[in-house]
């Protein structure tokens, strides 16, 4: 590895670069600013400020490994995410059922947008999770994050399959995702969902009732049809799957979506995956940490803990993470700042190594 110069670790460390300099010298290793340091020499002297550096490999940052008892594992509601080409009504869909959610629980209550939404059906819990785009979905799925059980494509019955559905098919068959087919607007007077399901054949998308693996609802989000219907099979589905997950004990998850709001500061929307998550939690995600000060859910509500496959918005932490980083509670506050830290200054790191590499080609590419 190229190593931290002198500069950078004085500023990831908050200290000034005479100090490490200093120490450095009192070390028998006299640095400049602009030099680099080995790794040992960048934990020893920030041990010697009283912080603990852990050089770690990629692997190690960026996964988190956990193991759970069969036997702590407990039934978890599915996480579904709603894909399918533009206009074919995938907005129009989570409206419908987040209406459906909010009519037969939380009569009045008003839904703001988090991310994510949770509804319930016949006493069971579904999380929508409302990635923006497939682009999204792929880049979370690049970064590891296993962030849906169920995809519901949205086809429409006027329009049949069309590019970005085959996407979807593709992007969800990848990532090992069953999906189940919502054949929307068939209020239309052209509607044809027969023609739906005979388009799909071809893309390995069979219904059932054809002897395939996929369940197929025809819906209309705008006359709010079948919807019931749609949730029932998604719990049908996830009933398949039998998802569990253990919820005693420290919770880990993803980042849905974060923003700085001006009076909130850095707000994050985490999908708990495993563990349950408490406000006072210190937790970790990407190169941002803190103390979870506050956790609201949809309605902003606020809840005390959130459990796995519950999606809820927390303030507190020190800056604002990226869509699809995993994050991690853990016991030690020291612990978080130094992981978080160690990330920072990684990614400054690769950022410069990036600028001097662009600046190269340039130059080569001007002679
Ligand atoms: P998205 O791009 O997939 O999110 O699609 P939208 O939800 O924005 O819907 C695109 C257009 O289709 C809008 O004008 C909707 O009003 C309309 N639409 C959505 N669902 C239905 C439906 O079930 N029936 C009819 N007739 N129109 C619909
Ligand atoms: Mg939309």
């Amino acid at each position: 590895s190229q190593g931290v110069t002198v500069q950078e670790l004085a500023e990831a460390l908050d200290v000034s670069p005479n100090d490490i300099i200093k120490r450095l010298f009192l070390l028998g290793t006299p640095l400049t600013m602009t030099q680099s340091m080995s790794d040992d020499l960048v934990e020893l002297v920030a041990d010697d400020l009283g912080r603990q550096i852990k050089i770690v490999t990629p692997e190690e940052e960026n996964t988190f490994s956990f193991y759970d008892d069969p036997k702590d594992l407990k039934p978890r509601p599915p996480v579904v995410t709603v894909m399918g080409h533009v206009d074919h009504g995938k907005t129009s869909l989570l409206d419908a059922i987040r209406h459906t959610g909010v009519a037969t629980h939380e009569a009045g209550g008003i839904t703001q947008h988090i991310g994510a939404s949770q509804v319930m059906i016949n006493g069971r819990q579904i999380t929508f999770v409302d990635t923006p785009g497939h682009e999204a979905f792929t880049a979370m799925r690049a970064r590891g994050a296993k962030i849906t059980d169920v995809v519901v494509l949205v086809v429409a019955a006027d329009d049949g399959v069309m590019p970005q559905t085959v996407e979807a098919i593709n992007h969800s068959k990848a990532a090992g995702v069953p999906i189940v087919v919502a054949v929307n607007k068939c209020d239309k007077p052209d509607a044809n969902p027969d023609r739906v399901r005979q388009e799909l054949v071809e893309y390995g998308v069979i219904p059932e009732e054809w002897g395939g693996q996929n369940m197929f609802v025809n819906v209309s989000a705008r006359q709010k049809t079948g919807i019931d219907d749609l949730l029932e099979t998604i719990l049908l589905q996830a009933d398949v799957l039998e998802l569990k997950a253990n919820p005693d004990t420290f919770a880990s998850g993803y980042i849905i979506e974060a923003k700085l709001d001006r009076g909130r500061g850095p707000v994050a929307t985490v999908l708990v995956n495993r563990g349950t998550l408490h406000v006072g939690d210190t937790l970790v995600a990407g190169m941002s940490y803190g103390r979870v000060r506050a956790m609201l859910d949809q309605h902003g509500n606020n809840v005390k803990e959130a459990k796995p496959s519950d999606a809820v918005e927390i303030l507190g932490l020190n800056s604002v993470p990226a869509a699809g980083d995993e994050f991690r509670v853990f016991e030690d506050e020291r612990d978080a700042r130094d992981l978080a830290e160690q990330r920072s200054l990684k990614a400054r790191i690769e950022e410069q190594n990036k600028v001097k590499h662009v600046t190269l080609e340039t130059l080569f590419s001007e002679m």
